[in-house]
């Protein structure tokens, strides 16, 4: 199954492509995670990333496309994959189709995750992660058994730069702006499924499993 996750900040694509890892081995392709990577690790593609991101705005299409296409071809991608956070636009939902069609495949469901604006940037402020692992908490959801510290290896959990409250509402109004016009792209070709986001992350999943026949 190739599929793509769609949400706004803090729908909880994450979360959502993790349990759809644990299930069916399908490899999560984050570009958030590949940028945030490239960030840490002070590449050039980090280097012209870093402002964008911490500005809540979105790199341009023609240095993440690329690296989509790229990742999409390994081997463990073969079988099927999840993308989370890509494509944001119209252009780069395009390039996802011309690269998928040029090796015969096709994105088979867009699943889009939806959840009202105050408890997105609620979802937001509250996420913490961890830097080695990258498990995902939240200080009221699902905190961690000690306060500010991984249940997994114990480090420092962080919280990400863009999820601070002026960036945090930027991404919302990208999202809508700019992301959200790709809904109506994968709807024209049938392969929405739109998902109620609010609600505990199992009983989301199992709608999430439902709406793929699984
Ligand atoms: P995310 O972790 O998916 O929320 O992504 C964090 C940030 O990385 C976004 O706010 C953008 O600045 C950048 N980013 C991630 N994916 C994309 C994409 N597909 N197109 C452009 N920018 C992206």
């Amino acid at each position: 199954m190739n599929l793509v996750l769609m949400g706004p900040p803090g729908a909880g694509k994450g979360t959502q492509a993790k349990k759809l890892y644990a299930d069916y081995r399908l490899p999560q392709i984050s570009t958030g995670d590949i940028l945030r990577e490239a960030v840490a690790a002070g590449t050039l593609l980090g280097k012209k990333a870093k402002p964008l991101m911490e500005a809540g705005k979105l790199v341009p299409d023609e240095l993440i496309i690329g690296i989509v296409e790229q990742r999409l071809q390994k081997a463990d991608c073969l079988g099927g994959f999840v993308l989370d956070g890509f494509p944001r636009t119209i252009p780069q939902a395009e390039a996802l189709d011309q690269a998928l069609e040029r090796a015969s495949r096709r994105i088979d469901a867009a699943v889009s995750l939806e959840v009202p604006i105050e408890l997105l940037i609620e979802r937001q402020s509250g996420r913490r992660s961890c830097p080695s692992c990258g498990t995902i908490y939240h200080v009221v959801y699902s905190p961690p058994k000690q306060q500010g510290q991984c249940d997994k290896d114990g480090a420092p959990l962080v919280q990400r730069e863009d999820d601070k409250p002026k960036s945090a509402r930027a991404r919302q109004e990208v999202y809508a702006k700019q992301t959200a016009p790709v809904k109506a792209y994968y709807e024209k070709r049938g392969l929405l499924r739109t998902i109620d986001g609010v609600g505990s992350p199992e009983r989301i999943y199992s709608e999430i499993r439902l709406a793929l026949g699984k």
